[in-house]
């Protein structure tokens, strides 16, 4: 086989979207897969809407997902510069062959021209397209269109005729008539080149063996291919990777949520469960396995599970898995993570130096067994370590009004109040001698407990809760509730 090398591409027109990433991460895989390199270039011709931010925030996202790149821009290569607008004498050249040897040719004609031709092929039913009223201007005409200071636009020539297939590696061979196609520009007037053209000069001098990008792209396929056949180069290998829909079968879009890397990073989800999350829209591996490290996912990876169907994007699923990679992570770093949120929510001091970490430990270490992401934090102090208990509707009231509880709650302080030390096994040994002791079920003494130290019939178990609250605020807790029952 070939050398593997694959590139992301992409156009700094926005933040690095769940899409793209999802290509980031088939090109790296396949590359890591395969010993081979993975570039990263960034094509930014279209100078309106490119913007070194958004380069920066695709860059970074990328690093912060674990997709580090072999070349490419920032860490050099054999193959540079990795921007576009940097490599413009580069398509110069490649331009001047395809006008010397008659497949490509200038174009002088003005927008209303073009408009006036679309319309009348609409309006006879066909494909609106360039007729190729430019293909062969004699001297004369060209020189007038030049003295009327009209800018050319470069052409390619499309053969007429013929079928172009594009033989995909997840799509199969997908066929193409030359005749809807049209004479393209492949150079604007302002001599920048089009995407279609430059990401084939691009991907043949960085000898990209395979291109695996969205399926969006699947229609530039054909006129990629005449630009190779016209230049004489070999075509790398194609991959076209369906979309991602939303959970309502229509396009992944803002209206589904965040659609940006760095929002999910900002909403505390860790760069390892979205990685897998991504990876398994489109792609599964045998077996029922769902949860896969980066390592894993380069061992299983290939482009012959890549589904042709498109994915749906399942928020609850990234929510489980995020649960389970928070849950793995170290509680400490957790913590850290979880700091800048608390801060915000004003749970913890704005000073880093006055914050008690021991507590806080503590605190996130109880937490984390009940979090999605780790912005739920704030949520979960305000819930359960907070200076009131709330008591959650008629059902918590209920079960506080059932008459063990004066009794249950008198030998909980009773006992908590000589509990030495306050871990989780005392506490665990001390609730069940409550229910021995008044000769109750387990439900009479835990849930009205439950209910009177958080305010909720749900949550995290009482023997991690309690040593994190400690004695005291136990205490105030229980009394508070009780007084809210109207006990
Ligand atoms: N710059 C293109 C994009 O962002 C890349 C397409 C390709 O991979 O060829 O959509």
């Amino acid at each position: 086989m070939q050398q593997v090398r694959v590139r992301f591409a992409p156009s700094p027109t926005g933040p690095l979207h769940i899409g793209g990433a999802r290509s980031a991460l088939f090109n790296y895989l396949l590359a890591k897969k395969h010993d081979g390199k993975f570039i990263v270039r960034i094509e930014d011709t279209d100078r309106e809407r490119s913007g070194r931010e958004w380069e920066e925030n695709i860059l970074e996202s990328l690093r912060w997902l674990g997709l580090e790149w072999d070349e490419g821009v920032e860490v050099g290569g054999e193959h540079g510069p990795y921007r576009q607008m940097e490599r413009l004498d580069i398509y110069r050249e490649y331009t001047q062959k395809l006008l010397e040897s008659g497949r490509a040719y200038r174009c002088y004609c003005t927008s209303e021209e073009l408009e006036e031709e679309r319309e009348r092929l609409r309006a006879k039913g066909e494909l609106p397209r360039y007729l190729g009223r430019c293909r062969n201007l004699t001297k004369e005409q060209e020189e007038e269109y030049i003295a009327q200071g009209r800018k050319p636009v470069i052409r390619f020539k499309v053969p007429q005729g013929e079928k172009i297939i594009v033989d995909d590696l997840v799509r199969g061979k997908v066929s193409f008539d030359s005749d809807g196609v049209g004479d393209f520009i492949i150079v604007k007037s302002d001599g920048i080149p089009t995407y279609n053209f430059a990401v084939i000069i691009d991907d043949a001098l960085m000898k990209i063996s395979h291109v695996i990008r969205g399926e969006e792209h699947l229609s530039n396929t054909p006129r990629q291919i005449l630009l190779y056949q016209a230049l004489g180069i070999e075509p790398p290998r194609f991959a076209h990777i369906s979309l991602i829909l939303g959970k309502d079968g229509s396009k992944m879009s803002k209206r589904h949520g965040a659609t940006s890397v760095a929002q999910y990073r900002q909403q505390g989800y860790l760069p390892e469960a979205l990685v897998n999350f991504l990876a398994l829209l489109g792609w599964s591996p045998e077996g029922e396995e769902e949860k896969f490290s980066l390592d894993e996912l380069i061992e299983l990876f290939s482009l012959d599970r890549v589904a042709k169907k498109p994915a749906v994007f399942d928020i609850e699923k990234l929510n489980w898995l995020n649960g389970v990679y928070i849950r793995q992570t170290d509680v400490e770093k957790i913590a850290r993570m979880a700091v800048p949120y608390l801060q915000e929510s004003g749970h913890l001091p704005k000073d880093e130096a006055a914050i008690d970490w021991e507590k806080l430990v503590k605190q996130v270490s109880v937490a984390q067994n009940y979090l999605s992401k780790v912005s739920d934090i704030t949520d979960f102090f305000a819930q359960f370590y907070g200076e009131q208990v709330v008591l959650e509707g008629d059902a918590a009231r209920e079960v506080l009004q059932q008459e063990q509880v004066p009794q249950v709650i008198a030998l909980f302080k009773q006992k908590l109040q000589d509990l030495d030390p306050v871990d989780s096994e005392g506490v665990k040994k001390m609730l069940k001698s409550i229910t021995k002791e008044l000769k109750l079920g387990g439900k009479k003494v835990f849930l009205p407990l439950r209910v009177a130290l958080t305010g909720k019939t749900k949550g995290p178990e009482l023997h991690d809760l309690i040593p994190v609250l400690g004695v005291e605020a136990c205490i105030k807790r229980v009394e508070s509730s009780l007084v809210q029952a109207g006990k």
